[in-house]
């Protein structure tokens, strides 16, 4: 496979398809009892000569994240949550596995050494941890895109400055990635991400305003966690993988596009300028792209159920209706707006999606607050630059702050 550049390749992909990890790898999953947790896990069972564990984390789920300790023999398991720290202690007696809990033990564990850590915490909470992991100058497996939408420029100087080799776990920019193999900068028109349009597609619009948590939850193709998955919904995870694309792919805010594919086959289209278009398909299983990011360049056998484009019959292609579903422009416009826009946006979006969970308010006011709070942000003079993970961190803090307050202003 040749050599492909993205803007982290810039900085590190000369070296990223000569940089094979030696076996067994030592490997840390941030996020270890999510849903890209899991399916890392899986497998990693199912070659576990290949690695070692050094640490696996979580939030709050002790018990879930002491069993996959003591089966994949970790080295330490840590909880976010401090008041976590007595159950996950109590599931690991007697086992040697070494047990610590809270922010900053996230942030040491994702610090010990270890070829690749597999960044899968959700939300900006996943901040400081993946950032330890990136300044250990090793691989880092990207499934946590808050980091790269709220911290991108940085984020990115810090692998460049570690000399971190990283590689897009997200299956539209793993399938980016694999399409651009080998291509000229300058030979690259447009890339365009695709999306299944999530469960509310075909719904009038005037249904959407009542739409449930629920139904919301309900994806057509991919099993994930919740906040992904009402990101979903609203197409808003569109949007941040915009974001994303643009930090990790030679490309301007302008020729980023979305567009919906309702059977999640084709993962991107990378249009070249001789009229050449390369996508990459495959079956919505995240173990595809998590496979591809631990073993790079290396393709391994996986245990996902293999494309059968004869049963898939026909795959077709929409534009997507940004009346209805204002996030990717949204995203976009906070990318052109620059600065911490797009960590106002995220951290908006977070605070919104935990709200509409909670049933405090509808589907539709998701867009609303995060339209609101980019509007107020920008009207108060809290849109500024960000030049280091403290300016990122406290961008988070005033968005989140502004969206809660948006939340509770009658409109
Ligand atoms: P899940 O909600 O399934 O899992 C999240 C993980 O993060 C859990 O291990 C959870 O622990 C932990 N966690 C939650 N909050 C915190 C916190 N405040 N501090 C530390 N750890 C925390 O999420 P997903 O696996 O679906 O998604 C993870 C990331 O990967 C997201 O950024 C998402 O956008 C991205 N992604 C996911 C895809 C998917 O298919 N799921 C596809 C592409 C990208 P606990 O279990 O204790 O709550």
């Amino acid at each position: 496979m040749g050599v492909p550049f993205t803007r982290a390749a810039a900085i590190t992909l000369s070296d990223i398809g000569e940089r094979v990890l030696a076996s067994p790898q030592r490997l840390t999953v941030l996020g270890a009892t999510g849903s890209i947790g899991e399916s890392t896990l899986d497998l990693v069972g199912r070659e576990p000569e290949r690695f070692e564990i050094v640490a696996l984390t979580a939030q709050s789920n002790a018990e879930k994240l002491a069993a996959l300790a003591i089966k994949h023999r970790a080295q330490i398991a840590v909880v976010g949550d401090e008041r976590c720290y007595e159950d996950l202690k109590a599931h690991l007696s007697g086992t040697g596995i070494e047990a610590a809990a809270g922010e900053d033990a996230l942030a040491e564990a994702a610090s010990r050494p270890a070829d690749c850590t597999m960044a899968a915490i959700v939300g900006a909470a996943g901040l400081k941890p993946t950032f330890a992991a990136a300044r250990q100058g090793r691989r880092v497996a990207l499934a946590n895109k808050e980091c790269l939408v709220s911290a991108g420029d940085v984020f990115l100087a810090a692998c460049r400055q570690s000399g971190a080799q990283l590689l897009p776990v997200d299956s539209e920019h793993s399938a980016a990635l694999q399409s651009l193999a080998g291509a000229e900068r300058a030979a690259v028109e447009r890339i365009v991400l695709t999306a299944s349009g999530g469960p509310f597609r075909c719904w009038p619009v005037e249904r959407l305003k009542d739409a449930k948590p629920e139904e919301a939850l309900k994806h057509p193709n991919w099993s994930m966690g919740a906040k992904i998955t009402i990101d979903s919904a609203t197409l808003m995870n569109k949007g941040l993988e915009l974001i994303e694309a643009y930090h990790l792919f030679p490309v301007g805010v302008d020729q980023l596009d979305a567009v919906i594919h309702p059977q999640s086959v084709v993962h991107c289209f990378v249009h070249y300028i001789d009229g050449s278009v390369i996508a990459q398909l495959g079956p919505p299983d995240m173990r595809t792209p998590i496979a591809l990011a631990l073993n790079w360049p290396e393709r391994r056998v996986t245990p996902t159920a293999r494309l059968d484009l004869i049963t898939v019959g026909s795959l077709t292609f929409e534009a997507v209706d940004d009346a209805r579903f204002p996030g990717p422009q949204m995203a976009k416009d906070a990318l052109r707006r620059g600065g911490s826009a797009p960590a106002v946006l995220n951290a908006a979006n977070e605070v919104a999606v935990a709200a509409f969970l909670e049933r405090g308010i509808g589907f539709l006011d998701i867009a609303r607050v995060v339209a609101r709070t980019l509007e107020e942000a920008d009207r108060r003079g809290m849109i500024r630059a960000t030049e280091s993970l403290e300016d990122v961190l406290a961008a988070d803090t005033h968005g989140r702050e502004l969206a809660r307050t948006v939340i509770a202003t009658p409109h």
